[in-house]
């Protein structure tokens, strides 16, 4: 939004704060594997992120659990990110250990253990970390195909970072953005799917919450009791289920549920807007469950996100851009970097408006091909995570945390061989690249390990 006037700054110098290869912007999911991965592989790495924590939508908004790590058969998504959400099951209570020992699908997250377990993990790494940090522009090279530092604003003042290469996992493609890459957003009439206030109530009971399901025949997404609060006007129209209940201990659940529509998550307006409307919705919400859900009677909530929850903004178009095709006919790429399984998820853009859901038999995944990862026209820069290049069915399976942290690793990796050669994105050796992914943990696909992609 503009007031449709201008002024022009004076040009002031600004310091070069710090020099480093590889610069990441965002501390999400993909931002954590990219973090975690050039550090390991040898590059010297800065994560820069706005707020004072990592976790990105999974501590930043509370999304309440990890989508499956698995095709349902067998764990697809290995490698770092697994890592990470078992180290968080180890550094969880007693209880959550046992009840969540042998889970790779839907772990609930506790958001306080998964800051600290973050934290921990990055700087074990020797990834220098800058929170509380916003990059607003980026230094373009001569040719405008490479970006050479980019500009940072915080309580330090403004500088400048200067980097090699760049990873942006901010989830909306600012950097791609700023420094030109082509991007599409949201549907054919601009439509964007919604966001979702998530948040945490305590002094819950598990346990009548469960004798009530068991007795009244309702399902874990309280299907019959949400209907009949809209009809009774309890709740308001829209989504006719919570979208997911996570146990965090049999006192204290996250919750995901319900929708404010029509936010745009890269307009500071609109996320101003999603907030208040989000709190507002979630203390109705609250109402609701103290009501009509045996076990929340003294249901007290302790947290909402910081931010509401963004499912989409940007997607850029990249090297490739990933088809619903290709998630149908579980297809596999010569330059997978990573698989997926998690069913395509589209909320819809308004409240009267239809989900859409597309599964994969249990068993199948597609191939997540390196080419999504490389915006057009830039030669050092690689956007993982929600904004990928895809389509927007696909992005609505893509998106899913497990998805980014592989991703994630994946650039992390290729910046750090694209380092070792002094070359761009394009240069990395794909074989290379696929055999350093599974010696650290990373699994390609059964074709994969045969040798035998296509
Ligand atoms: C309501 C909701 C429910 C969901 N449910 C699930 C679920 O159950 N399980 C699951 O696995 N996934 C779920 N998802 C999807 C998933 O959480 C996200 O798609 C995923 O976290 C995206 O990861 P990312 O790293 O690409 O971006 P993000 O997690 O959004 O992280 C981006 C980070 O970049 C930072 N940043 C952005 N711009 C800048 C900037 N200019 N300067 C500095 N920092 C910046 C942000 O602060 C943020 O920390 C859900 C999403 C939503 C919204």
């Amino acid at each position: 939004m503009n007031s449709g006037s201008y002024v022009t700054l004076p040009v002031k110098p600004i310091p070069v704060s710090r020099e480093v290869d590889v610069v990441v912007i965002g501390g999400g999911a993909s931002g954590i594997g990219a973090a975690i991965s050039a550090a390991a592989n040898g590059a010297r790495t800065l994560l820069i992120e706005q707020r004072g924590f990592l976790g990105g939508m999974g501590t930043v908004s509370l999304v309440p659990a990890f989508c499956p790590f698995t095709d349902k058969e067998k764990p697809i998504i290995r490698g770092v990110g697994m890592a990470l959400m078992e180290r968080m099951k180890r550094a969880c209570k007693e209880d959550f250990q046992r009840e969540y020992e042998d889970t790779l699908d839907w772990v609930p997250i506790d958001p306080e253990v998964l800051k600290r377990v973050y934290d921990d993990a990055l700087l074990e790494q020797g990834v220098e970390l800058l929170y509380h940090t916003f990059v607003s522009e980026v230094l373009m090279s001569a040719n405008n195909r490479r970006v050479d530092g980019v500009v940072v604003v915080n309580k330090s003042g403004r500088s400048l970072v200067r980097c090699s290469y760049i990873i942006d996992a901010t989830g909306d493609a600012d950097i791609a953005a700023m420094a030109g890459a082509p991007f599409q957003k949201g549907g054919e009439q601009g439509e964007l799917q919604p966001g979702s206030m998530c948040y945490l109530l305590a002094n819950v009971d598990r346990k009548s919450f469960a004798t009530f399901l068991e007795e009244s025949g309702d399902s874990g997404q309280l299907h019959q009791t949400v209907e009949r609060a809209i009809e009774e006007g309890a709740l308001p129209e829209g989504r006719k289920s919570i979208s997911g209940l996570a146990w965090v201990s049999d006192y204290l659940v996250g919750v995901n549920f319900g929708h404010v529509f029509g936010i745009d998550g890269t307009k500071a307006e609109d996320l101003t807007r999603g907030a208040i409307e989000g709190r507002r919705l979630a203390e109705r919400q609250l109402r609701f469950f103290r009501d009509y859900v045996p076990g929340f009677e003294g249901a007290h909530m302790v947290a909402s996100g910081e931010q509401l929850g963004i499912r989409e903004t940007r997607r850029i178009e990249g090297d490739y851009v990933l088809k619903a095709e290709d998630f149908m006919e579980a297809r596999s790429f010569p330059d997978d970097i990573a698989r997926n399984a998690y069913y395509i998820d589209i909320h819809m853009a308004t409240s009267k408006g239809n989900m859409t859901f597309t599964h994969l038999p249990p068993g199948q995944s597609h191939g997540v091909p390196y080419r999504v990862l490389l915006p057009l026209g830039l030669d050092n820069i690689w956007v993982p995570g929600r904004a990928a290049s895809s389509d927007r069915a696909v992005q609505g399976s893509l998106r899913v945390m497990p998805n980014c942290f592989a991703m994630g690793q994946a650039s992390g990796t290729a910046a750090a061989l694209a380092l070792r050669i002094d070359g761009g994105s394009r240069d990395v050796l794909i074989a290379e690249l696929q055999a350093k992914l599974v010696e650290q943990g990373a699994w390609l696909g059964e074709s994969f390990a045969e040798g035998s992609v296509g």
